[in-house]
């Protein structure tokens, strides 16, 4: 092809093409640990990282390597890497950036799994976080110290759907010459690029809507290829000699995918963080339709919030597709096919009403997932952010007045209807 390909060519093609061994058209699940060696040479140029090709599949297996090719082609970026989950992604992006005593900056709009994993679990590698509105610029600027080595945020921010200003994130981490990860996991590559507003890496939860439809956990790590790891010195795994791998110096070496094969060579080897090719095949079969689900997903969210903006049983609806919405103008510029299908809304009545809603519901599924092809609901006060203070939760979006919905693609009418009758049952 001789014009570049579109995002619809590229969820079907990116990274994969007729298996040479047997012409298979679809990509074939290598339910394999080990791959032969040509020689004893061959085996020394893999590891030496001289050749690329397949050594363990803790390391790299070729339906894996598939996935990651064709996730870094949807999101404009020059390597990656697939892992076991979400939260395993997250832990291999700091992963290269990160030693004792350091942190990262983190935005106070997460997924409530993040928000424990930064503000506890990292804690036991020595890291730590700072949570910043990142609306706030100079809040951003102010929470940079010597020690901090990374940005983080969500691009459409759980629970509320809150739709992040990356550019503008960018442009801070740029001026204090810091890189900036971004979990794309809410707006796909479909609806957001990350890295052409500036970010540095992407990580994404595969479990959700890349997968599409609640059958595999799965993570991807995506790097822009673009930052400078040796200009700060701040990043001596990537840009000085590396003990854990017999000294090399991966950025001198390997240049903009110094990251992609850090994360390989290092994290996947001594982590062991891996996705397995079962999961990934499963998370190729659903990247195949993003684009067709994504604009359901879209077209349904924006019917049922408007719907339930004008019903007197509510008491506020957070969806940054709505003109009401403070992100609202986002759309325009960073969000422009749309606004995701996760959102919020708040039920007069309270924590109560929330929880009679939930068990009311008959076709929305009650679970803590979300980008799945089922309308899915969940009262993160009781769940997902129930390991949060009062305040934390309310500065997360997950006020116990607030259910959060992931808006599935069903009959809108189906899930308005719903909706209709338990709302009913609830505000009774
Ligand atoms: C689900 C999710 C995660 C964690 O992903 P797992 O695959 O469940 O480990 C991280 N970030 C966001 C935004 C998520 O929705």
């Amino acid at each position: 092809m001789t014009r570049t390909p579109g995002f619809e060519t590229l969820q079907i093609h990116a990274g994969a093409k007729p298996d040479p061994a047997t012409g298979a058209r679809q990509v074939p699940i290598y339910q394999t640990t080990a791959y032969v060696f040509r020689d004893a040479d061959h085996a020394a140029k893999l590891f030496n990282l001289e050749e690329v090709g397949y050594i363990y599949s803790r390391l790299t297996n070729p339906t894996v390597s598939a996935l990651a090719e064709r996730i870094t082609a949807l999101e404009g970026g020059v390597g990656g890497i697939c892992c076991s989950s979400g939260h395993a992604a997250q832990i291999m992006a700091l992963f290269p950036l990160m030693g004792p005593g350091t942190n990262v900056v983190a935005s106070n709009r997460l997924y409530g799994g993040t928000i424990t994993q930064l503000s506890q679990t990292i804690k036991r590698f020595g890291w730590s976080a700072k949570f910043v509105d990142f609306d706030d610029p100079a809040a951003m600027e102010a929470a940079v110290d010597d020690n901090t080595r990374a940005f983080f945020c969500e691009s459409i921010a759980n629970p509320a759907g809150y739709l992040i200003d990356i550019a503008a994130a960018a442009k801070v981490a740029d001026k204090v010459g810091l890189p900036l990860i971004v979990d794309n996991t809410s707006a796909t590559p479909y609806l957001c690029n990350p890295i052409q507003h500036g970010a540095t890496l992407v990580v994404h939860s595969t479990t959700k809507y890349l997968t599409g439809n609640g059958t595999v956990t799965g993570g991807a790590v995506i790097d822009s290829g673009k930052f400078d790891w040796g200009k700060s010195g701040k990043f001596p795994s990537l840009a000085a000699p590396e003990p854990a791998y017999h000294g090399l110096n991966f950025y001198e070496a390997l240049g903009g995918m110094a990251f992609t094969f850090h994360s390989i060579a290092v994290g996947l080897r001594d982590l062991g963080m891996t996705m397995n090719p079962q999961a990934a095949h499963y998370t190729l079969m659903g990247i195949e339709t993003l684009s067709l689900r994504m604009e359901r997903h879209v077209e349904n969210a924006r019917k049922v919030a408007t719907w339930l903006e004008a019903d007197p049983r509510i008491e506020k609806v957070t969806y940054g597709g709505l003109e009401s919405a403070p992100c609202f103008e986002r759309t325009k510029t960073i969000y422009t096919k749309g606004a995701g299908a996760l959102f919020t809304f708040a039920v007069k009545g309270g924590y109560a009403a929330c929880v009679k809603l939930v068990e009311s519901l008959e076709l929305f599924s009650h679970v803590a997932n979300l980008g799945d092809t089922r309308s899915l609901i969940i009262h993160p006060a009781s769940t997902t952010h129930r390991q949060l203070s009062e305040a934390q939760q309310v500065a997360a979006g997950a006020a116990p007045n607030m259910v959060r919905v992931s808006i599935g693609i069903e009959t809108a009418v189906d899930i308005i209807a719903d909706l209709d009758q338990a709302l009913s049952k609830a505000t009774a």
